[in-house]
């Protein structure tokens, strides 16, 4: 989608390699020939550390699996409780769990959501921020230190992760603050806390860099791209 519509080239691919093997499970060791092409593609294009792919079938799915990848880690670590925070605004998918992490009232409304263990926190919404005499950097502060209260009131040992999509889209396509990742990070590092960038609207080029985490400085422990590839 990202290079317009219509295109030959892409289109005899496609046919191509549903001619070739139309398709093939990659589960316990499985690859094909496609596949690890584009794995390797991806994580070239990919912010540094990246070093895994995972295929799912959707930007929902892709974040149900890094929830799952959560709290797996977490377990493998002993740490029983496992929360994590996304933002108000924010907007994650429409499974049972990605919809809990979507911090929009609609999402939720009539469908018993959000699901525990998700917590929202402020939102990087500059133009709607409710206190108006703020510059941008000090409402970015605002939305750390509200970070951080959030995290202490919980207990920081049972928050597991950070989910947010570097610019919010269906929340209302607002880039955030400036300065707002430098300082939400900072406060992760401090309490150990992953970062998940939801990428699925804007990798792979939409922001004027492959990966979004270039764009503004992250340094994510997971990424979840699906838009872009996905063709929607
Ligand atoms: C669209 C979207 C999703 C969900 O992706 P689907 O492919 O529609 O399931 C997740 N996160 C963000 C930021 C999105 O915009």
């Amino acid at each position: 989608m990202n290079v317009g519509y219509g295109r030959q080239k892409i289109a005899e691919a496609i046919a191509e390699q549903a001619r070739n093997l139309a398709y093939c499970h990659a589960y316990v060791g499985h690859g094909t020939e496609a596949n690890i092409t584009l794995s390797k593609m991806i994580i070239d294009r990919a912010s540094e550390g990246m070093s895994r792919v995972y295929y799912g079938m959707s930007g929902s799915d892709a974040n149900e699996t890094n929830i799952k990848l959560i709290w797996y880690y977490n377990n493998v670590l002993g740490r029983p409780e496992k929360k994590i925070i996304s933002r108000q605004h924010g907007y994650h998918g429409s499974g049972v769990m990605t919809s809990s992490l979507t911090g929009l009232a609609a999402f939720h409304q009539a469908f018993d959501l959000p699901r525990a263990p998700i917590l929202h926190t402020e939102a990087p919404y500059y133009f709607r921020r409710e206190y108006c005499s703020m510059s941008e950097e000090q409402f970015a502060t605002h939305c750390a230190e509200k970070l951080e209260e959030l995290i202490l009131a919980e207990a920081p040992d049972t928050v597991a992760a950070f989910i947010g999509e570097s610019v919010l889209g269906t929340g209302g396509i607002v880039p955030p603050p400036a300065t707002y990742w430098e300082k939400i990070q900072a406060v992760l590092a401090k309490y150990d806390i992953l970062l998940v960038a939801d990428e699925v609207v804007t990798g792979l080029g939409r922001l004027g860099t492959m990966s979004d985490s270039d764009h503004y400085g992250m340094k994510p422990d997971l990424i979840t791209i699906a838009k872009s590839l996905t063709s929607t």
